[in-house]
């Protein structure tokens, strides 16, 4: 199982910690090549603007379209789930691969960062604990698109389409492994699926 992590800003170290408690080793991913052979790639929380600006730059915006049309799962935390998103309702680029609408930093300030116990039932028996700094929210979903989970009052913080996995928080900065696990997961059913 080849694991890659999108390292051009933001948090991706955290992400690799986390797969290697999970046994896994990462791939940082910063030129269109790192992308061969993988199973998977974690997009991390930062700034999207910034990973979208680099992302061109980089040339990898066309790649990670391809990458995530072959099937391959790809999962963003917080700026990665924006830089994922269809709409975001200001001009930045973004991939375009997951059919929702996105409001950035929608807690405002006086909320910067907080944690929450969000039920995932589709992903975990126990409560997933969720870390949100200046988070983005799901203001809608298109067809296709399965709410993983939400907060108390209703507001969607994870979504599934496909082999699209989007979180607003970030589990990577918390000691749980589950919904890594659960991204694993994801790419061993296309592992079968495709390959066997
Ligand atoms: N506020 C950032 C953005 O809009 C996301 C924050 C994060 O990834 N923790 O890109």
């Amino acid at each position: 199982m080849k694991i890659g992590v999108l390292a051009l800003q933001g948090d991706f170290r955290e992400h690799e910690q986390m797969l290697h408690r999970i046994g896994i080793v990462p791939v940082e991913v910063r030129k269109p090549e790192h992308l061969y052979g993988l199973d998977g790639i974690i997009i991390p929380g930062g700034e999207s603007t910034t990973i979208g600006k680099l992302a061109v730059n980089y040339g990898l915006m066309e790649p990670l379209k391809d990458f995530a049309a072959q099937g391959k799962p790809v999962w963003g935390t917080c700026a990665g789930m924006i830089f994922l998103s269809k709409d975001v309702g200001m001009e930045q680029p973004l991939l375009g691969l997951l059919d929702v609408k996105v409001r950035r930093n929608a807690f405002g300030r006086q909320l910067d960062s907080f944690e929450a116990d969000i039920e995932m039932p589709e992903v975990s028996e126990r409560p997933v604990h969720a870390v949100f700094i200046r988070a983005p929210i799901v203001e809608s979903v298109g067809p296709g698109v399965q709410v993983l989970g939400k907060l108390q009052d209703g507001t969607i913080v994870a979504v599934r389409q496909g082999n699209i996995l989007a979180t607003s928080f970030h589990p990577e900065l918390t000691q749980d492994p589950t919904m890594h696990l659960y991204f694993i997961s994801m790419a061993k059913e296309d592992l079968v699926t495709n390959r066997s």
